[in-house]
């Protein structure tokens, strides 16, 4: 799981987060909704010591992300991160940006490495492209290798900044059934998103952002279905 409080952080003299207090249990699904600027990607973004807080507290599984001492590749092993842009090799072939961490990181032997990976490539659905370069697939496609690539290092939390928002309307449901798969398979997953549909079904608990504060947050069908701040449900008439 992951616990953070009072979470801070600066840009210069512009603070985005402002003192974040967040609870994930195991195998929970938390999505993490709020208008452009509000600091979701932000708080991701620390999660996994991308970017450096300025104050506060981030253990996830245990492991306290903001001590120090604290190994960086280390505790990164844990964490998978899926992007909106996917941020696929693209000089390698599907195969190969499943494995080169596997074997770079991890120290996995090759054929070791190219086993999982084929597992979670077939587990995603595209077994059969593992030869093919990212630049051949569909935006869709490419997310499903992304997804792949990163459950190939056994990650034990998945992090996902609006995942399909960059995906043609055609290809959205694949890249949601497969996290929803995920979900339900008991991974550990926070998601930036704005699929209200997807969070509403799919998480135990959404968290309303706004001006780098939580403004509002509890089960889907609360949040989502009978908001109680002026905010929250300013942002959904928005988006809904
Ligand atoms: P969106 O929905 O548009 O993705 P967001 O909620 O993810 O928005 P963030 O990307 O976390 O928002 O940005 C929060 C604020 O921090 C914004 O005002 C942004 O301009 C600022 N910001 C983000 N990254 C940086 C950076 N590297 N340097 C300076 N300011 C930044
Ligand atoms: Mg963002």
């Amino acid at each position: 799981g992951v616990h953070i409080a009072g979470l801070r952080k600066a840009y210069g003299d512009n603070e985005v987060l402002k003192g974040i207090s967040l609870d994930v249990s195991p195998g929970e699904v938390v999505c993490l909704i709020g208008p452009s600027g509000s600091g979701k990607s932000t708080l991701l973004r620390c999660i996994n010591l991308l970017e450096q807080p300025n104050d506060g507290i981030i253990e996830v599984g245990g492991y306290a992300v903001t001590d120090p001492d604290v190994d960086v590749d280390q505790m990164r092993r844990h964490v998978g991160m899926v992007f909106q842009q996917f941020n696929l090799f693209p000089h390698l072939t599907v195969l190969g940006n499943c494995t080169v961490s596997q074997v770079k990181v991890l120290k996995r032997p090759k054929a070791e490495a190219e086993s999982i990976a084929r597992a979670e490539l077939e587990s995603v659905g595209l077994g059969h492209l593992a030869h093919r370069y990212p630049g051949e697939l569909s935006g869709g496609q490419q997310q499903r290798v992304a997804i792949a690539r990163a459950l190939s290092m056994n990650p034990s939390l998945m992090l996902f900044d609006e995942p399909t928002s960059a995906l043609d309307p055609e290809t959205v449901g694949d890249v949601l059934a497969i996290m929803r798969k995920l979900a339900q398979a008991g991974m550990t997953m926070v998601v930036v998103t704005h699929e209200m549909g997807f969070a509403k079904e799919v998480a135990d608990k959404v968290v309303f952002m706004d001006g780098g504060v939580v403004v509002e947050q509890g089960p889907a069908a609360a949040v989502i279905g009978n908001p109680q701040e002026a905010r929250t449900k300013d942002f959904l008439r928005r988006v809904l």
